[in-house]
């Protein structure tokens, strides 16, 4: 076995169930192995690297920034953080950002700002969030909180309080759990770690609706369906709705940790001097990045990832041992046979030359955006033979 695996397991906490294969480097969306073999990247390194791995702008917008100023503290101003919050408050018509490390990060500081929103204009006792069942907001306590599955609510007692979880797509049970204690709904338009199911439209405009009607504080998490992933800049652009904090990470600085939480006009005033902060949030390099990949999800990357959805839908709702496709643009759900396992899958992907995720019992596929057509449908056949192999 190879000396970093060996190295890796003797000194790192062994949270991760790895793959046995060291990604040592990589370009556009192929990732090469510490032995040279190469696979098609259908991951991003779980939806972070949209431009795949060393492109040419994300890489200048990164080293020319850490020639100039690495970091500043957050008590001056620097200028690259406030160059992407202006673009992201014009790309959103959002009217505030703040900036954070993480998803998880950038959940916790939206429940602290329904909290205090709900806090300054109601006072105290009105402070319940409601989420829904198998959503993923992350690993902190308050957001593994938030999150609507048993199997995160073990070992780390106590959680926190407050939460409130509701069932994807059921407006009557919904209204049942709004009362007057309810301070904001909190939602992942494609629910990703469980199991990429896309909510309804109508459930979606619903909450939008209550929240408005009963001054609720509408958070969407776009950690993961954000920043173009869904075939818009943000997910919730699709519908006729404007959520009040809507949260993003993972790929807004193409695979730098960073976050963004963006605020509405309603919210836009609730944290003031004192009420919340970060070491690093707004990192000069990482917000370089940052402008550098948002700057470019337009019109042309958005159509692209439009069309590679259709061609995955057509070339794998016709595979032997595929039952469904879920999810939206480049955010895709594999629903497999009965048969078959995902991980069984995964495992035969991985030694045919192809990186994919799992989500729940399905193969889950997040591509870099700019993926070309070759390399999606070489990506697509190995996927679709791989299932075949372990079909048999
Ligand atoms: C990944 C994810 C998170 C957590 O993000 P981290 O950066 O790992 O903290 C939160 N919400 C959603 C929807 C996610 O997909």
């Amino acid at each position: 076995m190879s000396e970093i695996i060996l190295n890796d397991k003797e000194h790192i906490i062994n949270t991760y169930k790895r793959f046995n294969v060291v990604i040592k480097s990589g370009h556009g969306a192929t990732f090469v192995d510490e032995n040279g073999k190469e696979y098609i990247d259908f991951s991003s390194g779980i939806g972070t690297n949209i431009f795949g791995v060393g492109d040419k702008e994300w890489v200048d917008a990164v080293c020319n920034q850490a020639h100039i100023l690495q970091h500043a503290s957050n008590l001056y101003y620097t200028e690259p953080q406030v160059k992407l919050a202006k673009l992201l408050c014009e790309k959103t018509g959002m009217k505030k950002v703040f900036f954070a490390n993480s998803g998880a990060e950038s959940n916790e500081c939206a429940i602290k700002t329904a909290r205090k929103y709900s806090y300054d204009k109601y006072g105290e006792g009105r402070n319940e969030i409601i989420t829904l069942v198998n959503s993923f907001h992350g690993r902190t306590i308050a957001t593994l909180s938030a999150t609507g599955q048993d199997v995160f609510h073990k070992y780390f007692f106590p959680f926190v309080g407050g939460f409130v979880y509701t069932p994807a797509n059921d407006i009557d049970a919904l209204k049942k759990n709004i009362n007057e204690k309810t301070c904001a709904i909190m939602i992942e338009t494609v629910q990703g770690e469980g199991g990429v199911n896309a909510l309804n439209p109508e459930f979606i405009k619903y909450i939008n609706d209550v929240c408005k009607e009963k001054d609720l504080v509408f958070i969407v998490d776009e950690v993961q369906t954000g920043n173009g992933r869904c075939g818009y800049l943000y997910s919730y652009m699709e519908y006729d709705v404007q959520p009040d904090i809507v949260t993003t990470a993972k790929a807004v600085a193409g695979g730098l940790p960073f976050a963004a939480i963006m605020f509405s006009q309603k919210t836009e005033k609730t944290l003031g001097y004192g009420d919340h902060a970060s070491t690093f949030g707004g990192n000069p390099i990482c917000a370089s990045a940052a402008y550098s990949v948002i700057s470019r999800i337009d019109d042309n990357l958005l159509n692209h990832v439009k069309e590679c959805r259709k061609i995955i839908e057509n070339k794998l709702l016709k595979a032997e041992g595929v039952k469904s496709i879920s999810g939206k643009g480049l955010m895709v759900g594999v629903e497999l046979d009965e048969k078959i396992k995902a991980a069984d899958v995964c495992n035969k992907c991985i030694e045919n030359g192809l990186i994919p995720l799992t989500a729940k019992a399905k193969i889950r596929l997040l591509p870099p955006l700019n993926i070309s057509f070759d390399e999606l449908n070489k990506g697509l056949d190995i996927l679709i033979e791989s299932i075949k192999e372990v079909l048999k």
